[in-house]
């Protein structure tokens, strides 16, 4: 615990610390061979976060936005297609929406789990409708049991937005092996985070994947690396930060498991007034925040504020209120709009000490609410 702030929001030096060692082994290997694009750590770290979510491939991209953007491209949704949003999410979600020239449908999320809602899916599903993107925010997989039954019913994709969900279930699954295809952000405060920008797709469609593979590299053909068979760009995962994800994917499963321990201590320790989002029965969620909803959240950042705690908003305002996103808003969304106000993420990271989560479990006992 360091002196200036008792209990920071995100220690990412601390979280690091016990894997320096491993990291230095980790990087002098790509020093010595040199490849810095395309070494064999890329691949090696694919096939091991392909095992690790039990899908059958990966292809690494640059970060999570583009392996969203780049799923679309690959699945050529584009102009006069809508792709249905959840408002409760990072505006990467939406970016990736607009940028390959779809339109976003923003829809409202279920009240207790701030996820998307299927009865809100289901009524915004229209004949220009090509996918669904199913948000796994705070680290809890959304209902894809009945969001895969919707697309079915309508042949509409199920794109999985699996940025802060490395390692969660729903029923007996992982992210990817439930939509087409889910996307991953290896940005450093996730839950298996890069040492600067990475991104991931994974899916069982293995044509899907080589799309992807080859619109993130210059559309390079996979048998003559001279032709570009069509126009792509530059998105790949650089070999040193598979290098490190690969150190850090070994981890993961434990630091999931602490951050759940860590969340039980809060559950146990929070004020009544102080309500986490709920867990779905059917999900196992890995708690990329600890996000509770509270009244009166001013008068409790403040209490927080002065005793030297952390804290985080995700997100206070909505997508459909964002100034690029709000052309389309067509509808209210009360739920989304409810929370925004009340929604207060509390310190979580892996390593945390017992009595930082006390602390915070004492600071908010004494917020006169
Ligand atoms: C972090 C995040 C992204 C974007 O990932 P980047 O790697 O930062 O581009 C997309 N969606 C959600 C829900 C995220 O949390």
């Amino acid at each position: 615990m360091s002196g200036a702030t008792p209990v920071p929001f995100l220690d990412l030096a601390a979280v690091h610390l016990d894997l320096r060692d491993d990291l230095d082994v980790a990087w002098k290997e790509v020093l010595a061979h040199g490849r810095f694009i395309n070494g064999p750590e890329v691949a090696a770290f694919e096939a091991e976060f392909a095992a690790h979510c039990e899908a059958a491939h990966c292809v690494g991209v640059a970060n999570g936005t583009d392996a969203l953007e780049l799923i679309l491209a690959a699945l050529e949704i584009g102009p006069g297609d809508e792709v249905i949003v959840p408002a409760n999410t990072f505006v990467a979600t939406v970016e990736a929406v607009c940028t390959v020239g779809a339109r976003p449908r923003f829809v409202d999320v279920r009240p207790d789990t701030l996820l998307v809602d299927p009865d809100a899916v289901a009524a915004a599903i229209t004949s220009h409708t090509a996918a669904i993107m199913a948000v796994h925010l705070y680290g809890q997989m959304a209902d894809v049991d009945a969001l895969g039954k919707l697309a079915a019913q309508h042949g509409v994709a199920v794109i999985e937005d699996a940025a802060q969900a490395h390692g969660a279930r729903y029923q007996d699954r992982r992210p990817g092996g439930w939509g087409t295809a889910a996307a991953f952000s290896f940005y450093p405060g996730k839950n298996l985070g890069a040492l600067g920008d990475g991104g991931a797709v994974v899916s069982d469609d293995a044509q899907l994947i080589d799309r992807i593979r080859q619109l993130a590299d210059h559309g390079r053909s996979a048998t003559d690396r001279f032709v570009h068979e069509i126009s792509g760009r530059n998105s790949r995962l650089d070999t040193l930060q598979a290098a490190a994800l690969r150190v850090k994917l070994a981890r993961l499963d434990r630091m999931n498991e602490n951050r759940a321990a860590l969340v039980e201590r809060y559950r146990r320790g929070l004020p009544s007034w102080c309500v986490p989002v709920a867990v779905d029965p059917a999900a196992q969620p890995v708690y990329h925040l600890a996000v509770v909803q509270v009244p009166d959240r001013p008068t409790v950042t403040s209490a927080l504020d002065a005793a030297g705690i952390g804290w985080g908003l995700h997100y206070p305002v909505p997508c459909h209120r964002q100034p690029p996103f709000a052309e389309y808003a067509d509808g209210p969304l009360p739920v989304v709009d409810a929370a925004a106000e009340r929604i207060l993420s509390l310190p979580l990271f892996p390593g945390m000490a017992p009595e930082q989560i006390d602390l915070v479990c004492e600071v908010l006992h004494d917020v006169p609410i």
